[in-house]
Formats: structure tokens, C-alpha cells, sequence
């Protein structure tokens, strides 16, 4: 069964086919380094890690590249704010990005930086000048002409034929109704950090930087671009002129772009100051794999309304999850299978399956887990589960969680890690939920399973002073020992 996926381009929902079978070609427009990234952010890039991860189950071998945005308007105001060059302003954020997709346990694609393609950037710029596509202005700075190229604003679907031939727009990010032409290159202002090229001294546009490394990377025509909605206009739709002006073939076949997260009805985004960075969450106590679940659960063309509750809610789903696979590990079966399981295995792989290749639907793959989760749960409880059925549930559980990403439990170092590093930086606001959590960390799996023996031991001899003490030990340490009737469980706040 193909993959269907809706295309901006297109505007529908197409059969996804790579130009060459087996193989995708992905590009997906990278963080700005002007800051920590906020979660609306990596609500992109966690929709995009989804998409990848799944094209890869899919059975493609796929390429994906990202860029790093090292030099922009931002990061050159604010480096020269701090009285610091570019490359020292940006690799505190380059270093705080990987962090940070890390701990949401994001797959690192092949990353590409800006300022290692600025030469490149001037060549390209200036085969557009001879191709009669891009001109320059007297000061030094070079200008896409965007009515040389009729077929601007099929991405977005803006209708410019009334727009003034010559006007200009020399910042990176602007309005749609202001379509004119867009800033290639910026000749070098005082304070401002520029490259000596052939096309002369200065620096790259934004929206430049996307071709020439797209292009570089995975030829002058790929299979898959991806952002944010807000990034179809203007920066998607520049990246589709540049590039096909140059190449004269179409660039990138299908568009995929995640929709805002947002924070009471509005985009959550740093210049409305209604954002909070992953740092933030951790630091309230939240847990690194509750946040990426919040991320995936309403599929990526709908918008999510970010709430606490909803944090919360998702903490307590992967919870569920966790616990469920530890219930199946731990506990003892009956010799023999049940095909009512084996079945319920099968069809609920085939439903994940089938919802993921219906343009992503993590909602519905989510709640076709859930449905097996309770009905094991409850075959469980009745002990309908044999020895031969487990690993057929677990192994769907294993396929669904190789796109999702949350079953391993590694919150605790993750906010241990964040832990250090508020405390380096200063930060204030360091909940007693995360001292609490993160001072799990410092007990190992081991430490937890010889207490527990020692627990066992003095229980048997009747030292029950003893084997509370060693209990409360462990509960302060943020571990918690369940009694079961298939003997004693443990597991981590
Ligand atoms: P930036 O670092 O600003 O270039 O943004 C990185 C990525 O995050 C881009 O793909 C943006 O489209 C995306 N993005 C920014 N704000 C949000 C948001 N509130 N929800 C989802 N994606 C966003
Ligand atoms: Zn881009």
C-alpha cells in the first residue's frame, strides 16, 4: 500500500512515489541558532521525525537533510548586540539544538550549516544574475527579479500578477501581500559580519541558503521539502524560484508542512512571547517523552492547542504504555497461545500501519494501540494471555513505538542533564518535581535491584524494620516497588 501524504503543492492528498524506487531524498528546513528552539518548533520537527522514521519502516532507504540557519537578520543583530562574531553567537544554539533533539529523541539527519556554503551561495547567485533572473543594486546587494518567473506562487497559491516589477523587499521574513522582489544577497553594512565572493563582499539571504544546500545535497530535483506552515510563504516559495530558475527542472516534488502549535488560540512563537522552550518544561518537571507524545498526538496538518492538562494527560499515556510492556515482560504465562491474541497483535500492526500511511494519522495509529493495550489488559486480568502470545504483542507494540519513541525510559538522565545545565546557567525556576526526578537518576538499575533483594532477605526473616526502611530508602530516591502477585515490580517516577 502507497503512503499517502497531503502535498502544498498539489493541494491534496497523492500517493507518495520517489523518483527513485527504494530511495527518498528529504530536505527539512532547519532551526535559526538565535536562540533555544521553543516547542512549536519541534512540534515541526518531531512531525518530520515521524515521517522520516516511517518512510524508513516503509522499507526506503532514505537521505533526509537539515540546515542549520547560522547566519540570518536575527543572529546578526543579536551577535553584534553581544559583541561577539557570528560563530560564537551560533554555536551555543547549534550545540543547545542537537541537545534538545536529542532529549525528544529526534533522529539526527545529515545537518548542514550555512556559513560552510556561502561560496557556493555567491556562485549560484550569480548564474541567476546570467540567466537574467537576478540583478544587482548599487550598493552591492543582489535581488531575485520574481516577474521573470511567471510561475510564482503556485506553493502558495497568491495570485501576484498586480505586483509592481522592481520593488524591493530586503528582509528575510515579510507579509504576503507584500510579494516583490526578495534580497539573494546583502551588501556588508558596518558591524555587520560579510564573505569576500566573486559576486562581491556581503551575505546570504535566508531564503538562498535552502536551495543552494537542498540543491547540493540531494540534487537540482528531490523527492520531499519539509517546515512549518509559515514557512510556504515567502521562504518555500523563494526556495522553489531560486532553485527552479536555475535548474529549469521542478525541485521538490511533494511539500510537507506541520501546522502551528499553538498557546491559547495563537502561534506559539517568540515575538508574541507565549513560548516555552523544552528547557522550560523540563525544568516544571515535565518529562522529555511526555512532551514529545503532547507533539504527536493530533496529526501534523491539524494545529495543537498546547495546554498543561493536555502535558499531563500525555505523561500519563506513556505511562500506560511503559507499564504495559513492563506487565508483559514481567509477568508468568500459562504455557500455550490464545489466537484471539495472536490476532489482535496482527490487526492492530495493520491498523498503525494503515493509519501512518494515511497521510500520518498519529491519532488514530495512537488510538488503535490503546484499543490493544485494553483488551490485553483485560485478557490479562483474566489470564487468557499464553507464554506464545507475547511476543507477537509485543513486537506490535515495539513497530509502534519505532515511529513514536517513547517506551524507552531514559527521562531521568535526559532531566538530570537539564538539571546540570540550569543550574550552570543560573536558572531560578528549578521545580521540586524535577530535583525530585532527576535525583532518581543517581540511583543505577542496579543499586535498585540489590536493595530489593536485601528488602526480600529481611522480609524473610521476618525484619520488617528493616525492609521498610530499605523501601522508604528507595521511594525517597523517586523508585517505586509495586507488590504484585507475580512478585515485586519497581519502576521510576
Ligand atoms: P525557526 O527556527 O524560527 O526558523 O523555525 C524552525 C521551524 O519551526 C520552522 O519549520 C518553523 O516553521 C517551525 N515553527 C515555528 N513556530 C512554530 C509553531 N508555533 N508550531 C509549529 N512549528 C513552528
Ligand atoms: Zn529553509
Amino acid at each position: 500500500m502507497a503512503i499517502r501524504l497531503y502535498n502544498t503543492l498539489s493541494g491534496k492528498i497523492e500517493d507518495f512515489h520517489p523518483i527513485d524506487a527504494g530511495h527518498v531524498r528529504m530536505y527539512a528546513c532547519g532551526p535559526t541558532v538565535y536562540d533555544y528552539g521553543h516547542i512549536g518548533n519541534f512540534r515541526t520537527f518531531i512531525a518530520v521525525d515521524l515521517l522520516y522514521r516511517f518512510l524508513r519502516q516503509s522499507g526506503y532507504d532514505v537521505r533526509y537533510v537539515m540546515n542549520i540557519t547560522d547566519v540570518d537578520d536575527k543572529i546578526i543583530r543579536n551577535a553584534s548586540r553581544d559583541g561577539v562574531t557570528v560563530q560564537q553567537y551560533t554555536a551555543k544554539y547549534t550545540q543547545a539544538f542537537l541537545e534538545d533533539s536529542a532529549t525528544l529523541n529526534i533522529s539526527q539527519p545529515i545537518l548542514v550549516r550555512a556559513t560552510e556554503h556561502i561560496q557556493e551561495m555567491a556562485e549560484f547567485i550569480g548564474e541567476l544574475v546570467n540567466k537574467g533572473f537576478a540583478y544587482r543594486t548599487d550598493d552591492g546587494s543582489y535581488y531575485f527579479r520574481i516577474a521573470k518567473f511567471p510561475e510564482y506562487g503556485k506553493l502558495s497559491k497568491k495570485d501576484f500578477a498586480g505586483m509592481t516589477d522592481g520593488a524591493r523587499v530586503d528582509v528575510d521574513e515579510y507579509e504576503k501581500d507584500s510579494a516583490r522582489d526578495f534580497a539573494l544577497w546583502k551588501a556588508p553594512k558596518p558591524d555587520e559580519a560579510s564573505w569576500q565572493t566573486p559576486i562581491g563582499p556581503g551575505r546570504p539571504g535566508w531564503h538562498i541558503e535552502c536551495s543552494v544546500m537542498s540543491m547540493e545535497e540531494l540534487g537540482p530535483s528531490f523527492d520531499l521539502h519539509a517546515g512549518g506552515e509559515d514557512l510556504i510563504f515567502p521562504h518555500h516559495e523563494n526556495e522553489i524560484a531560486q532553485s527552479e530558475a536555475l535548474s529549469g527542472q521542478q525541485f521538490a516534488r511533494y511539500w510537507f508542512h506541520a501546522r502551528f502549535l499553538l498557546v491559547e488560540g495563537q502561534k506559539m512563537s517568540k515575538s508574541l512571547g507565549n513560548f516555552f522552550t523544552l528547557r522550560d518544561l523540563v525544568l516544571k518537571g515535565h518529562k522529555p517523552s511526555s512532551i514529545r507524545w503532547l507533539l504527536t498526538q493530533v496529526p501534523y496538518r491539524n494545529q495543537l492547542n498546547f495546554t498543561f492538562d493536555g502535558l499531563n494527560a500525555a505523561a500519563s499515556s506513556v505511562e500506560k504504555l511503559r507499564n504495559f510492556r513492563f506487565r508483559l515482560t514481567s509477568s508468568k504465562f500459562a504455557a500455550g497461545s490464545n489466537p484471539a491474541m495472536a490476532k489482535l497483535a496482527s490487526e492492530t500492526a495493520q491498523r498503525v500501519n494503515g493509519a501512518l500511511s494515511d497521510d500520518l494519522n498519529t491519532a488514530e495509529a495512537q488510538g488503535a494501540i490503546f484499543d490493544m493495550l485494553r483488551k490485553t489488559n483485560t485478557a490479562l486480568d483474566a489470564g487468557e494471555v499464553r507464554q506464545d502470545d507475547v511476543q507477537a504483542l509485543l513486537s506490535t507494540l515495539e513497530c509502534f513505538d519505532a515511529i513514536f519513541g517513547v517506551l524507552k525510559d531514559d527521562d531521568q538522565p535526559k532531566m538530570k542533564a537539564v538539571l546540570d545545565w540550569a543550574r550552570t546557567a543560573g536558572r531560578e525556576d528549578i521545580s521540586p518535581q524535577l530535583l525530585e526526578i532527576a535525583g532518581s537518576a543517581q540511583v543505577t538499575d542496579d543499586d535498585v535491584n540489590q536493595k530489593l533483594a536485601a528488602m526480600e532477605a529481611a522480609r524473610k526473616t521476618r525484619n520488617f524494620k528493616q525492609s521498610d526502611a530499605l523501601r522508604a530508602e528507595l521511594t525517597a530516591a523517586g523508585i517505586i516497588v509495586e507488590n504484585t502477585k507475580d512478585g515485586v515490580r519497581w519502576r521510576r517516577k
